[in-house]
């Protein structure tokens, strides 16, 4: 995550994996405590579906206002029109760094 890290955003990659993680680990964590006895299943999966929404929600609200070019302030998360581009496209971006569309930053131009 060059972009992420370069802007020390690397968090909204790990609330993506955590709210994609956070449902089918809590469907096997209350078939557990249900098994147990700890909680009634129905209580715990609205519980884990809750905390998962709320994550994704989150996660997707942080990428798209949080992420901006640190020299032109474009929001690198956008295409040139201004549409949002798709979480996996985005990722895949900042995996590799591209460049602002905007000025043509590149994370990691500020140092040199
Ligand atoms: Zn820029």
């Amino acid at each position: 995550m060059k972009t992420l890290s370069a802007l020390n955003k690397d968090w909204i990659f790990w609330l993506d994996r955590l709210g994609a993680y956070t449902l089918p680990v809590g469907v096997l964590a209350s078939v557990f405590l249900h098994t147990t006895d700890t909680i009634h299943i129905t209580y715990s999966l609205i519980f884990f579906g809750v905390a998962s929404l709320c994550i994704a929600l989150a996660q997707h609200i942080c990428l798209y206002k949080l992420v901006k070019c640190p020299k032109c302030g474009w929001n690198l998360a956008k295409f040139k029109s201004g549409k949002k581009i798709p979480p996996k496209l985005v990722y895949n971006a900042f995996k590799a760094g591209r460049a602002c569309l905007e000025c043509g930053w590149k994370p990691g131009q500020d140092k040199e």
